[in-house]
């Protein structure tokens, strides 16, 4: 993308580095979630990668404004994964090389509050994606977006891929749920499916989490900043572009029934998260309070090995305060100037 090109995606909201390589023109691709945060950057990716992509999302949580600005071909079904039938249906009209599948309920305190919801979105849709794969194209490659959220709450770090899972969430146990079925349906079938531990991402049209919390408070106070819990609990961000570069590293190359963190291999803590925003918006004076209890579910230390990825050819590369302006930027434009 040229320097021009990258100015004009960004004011638009786009992902401005996300690439993907010559060898995705004229493929169909099915984009589960695809009108959600991480997979409208993945399917508009593609789409300007000349890829012909189907999205599947039932707009619980996205919307079709996350998708509208992209040029290149791109078809938006509005529809739930739990539906075999029309899931199959569309498998059999555009018999895609590729299934990215981010169709889930994607919020921690969400499944909380709606395990059901989790569940059926997570762990049933995901085994619905699957099944109709090995009844329709069983050659199709297939992508499902896993989560951090199944280690749990570790206690050794860095966390690989061998490192022991224990969720303490609904949403941790129903991505492990997924997980599960995608070995066995690899394992038992032959499937070719590959799993991406996506660990917080931040960006642009991100709808949730610690970086656009923080955004929305200083919007409605500059001046005082309210932090969950201690402000030690520890995160690994990865800009969206690389979490996108992460998940198609995974599509092309991913070894099927193996797990992949997608990460960006280094971590600080959510009070350091909330310093280098205060640099980048450059507010001085800004006081921090801690609310010394955290949400139900929260983690508390993430430190992730990217080393199995890598060697796939993955290498994050947007250094995380040239994010959060560009994350900063996007917000001005979208929720007004602070
Ligand atoms: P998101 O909520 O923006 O996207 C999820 C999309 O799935 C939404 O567009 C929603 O409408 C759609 N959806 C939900 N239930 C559906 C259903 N039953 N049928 C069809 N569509 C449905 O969340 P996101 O942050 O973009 O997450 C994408 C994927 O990545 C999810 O699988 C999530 O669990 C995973 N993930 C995200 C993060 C992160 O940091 N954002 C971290 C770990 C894992």
């Amino acid at each position: 993308m040229t320097g021009g090109s990258r100015g004009k995606a960004m004011q638009e909201g786009r992902s401005p580095t996300a690439t993907a390589s010559a060898e995705w023109h004229g493929r169909n691709v099915l984009v589960t979630g695809g009108a959600g945060f991480i997979g409208s950057h993945v399917a508009g990716t593609l789409s300007e990668a000349g890829a012909n992509v189907t999205i599947l999302d039932n707009l619980q949580a996205g919307s079709r404004d996350n998708v509208a600005d992209y040029s290149g071909s791109l078809a938006l079904r509005e529809g739930d994964v739990r539906d075999e039938n029309l899931v199959s249906k569309i498998l059999r009209e555009t018999r895609p090389s590729h299934v990215l599948h981010l169709a889930a309920n994607a919020s921690v305190p969400g499944s909380v509050e709606n395990p059901v919801y989790d569940f059926r979105s997570n762990c049933v849709g995901t085994f619905v994606v699957l099944d109709a794969v090995r009844t329709v194209c069983p050659e199709t490659r297939v992508v499902v977006a896993s989560s951090g959220a199944v280690y749990g709450e570790p206690s050794e770090f860095p966390l690989t891929e061998d490192s022991p899972v224990a969720p303490i969430s609904p949403y941790g146990a129903s991505k492990l749920g997924a997980e599960v079925e995608s070995r066995i349906y690899q394992s038992v079938y032959g499937l070719p499916v590959v799993i991406g531990r996506i660990f917080n991402t931040y960006g642009i049209r991100m709808p949730r989490f610690v970086v656009f919390d923080f955004l929305k408070k200083l919007q409605a106070d500059p001046s005082r900043l309210e932090i969950l819990g201690s402000g030690q609990q520890v995160r690994d961000l990865n800009d969206v572009s690389d979490t996108v570069n992460g998940l198609l590293t995974l599509a092309t190359a991913g070894v099927p029934g193996e797990a992949y963190n997608i990460a960006s291999g280094s971590s600080c803590t959510v009070t350091e998260i909330a310093e280098r925003l205060l640099r980048v918006l450059q507010l001085e004076g800004t006081s921090l309070h801690y609310t010394g209890e955290s949400w139900s579910g929260d983690a508390q230390h993430w430190e992730v090995d990217v080393t199995k990825l890598r060697a796939l050819g993955y290498e994050p590369g947007v250094p995380l305060d040239d994010g959060l302006a560009r994350v900063a930027a996007w917000f001005d434009a979208r929720h007004g100037r602070r």
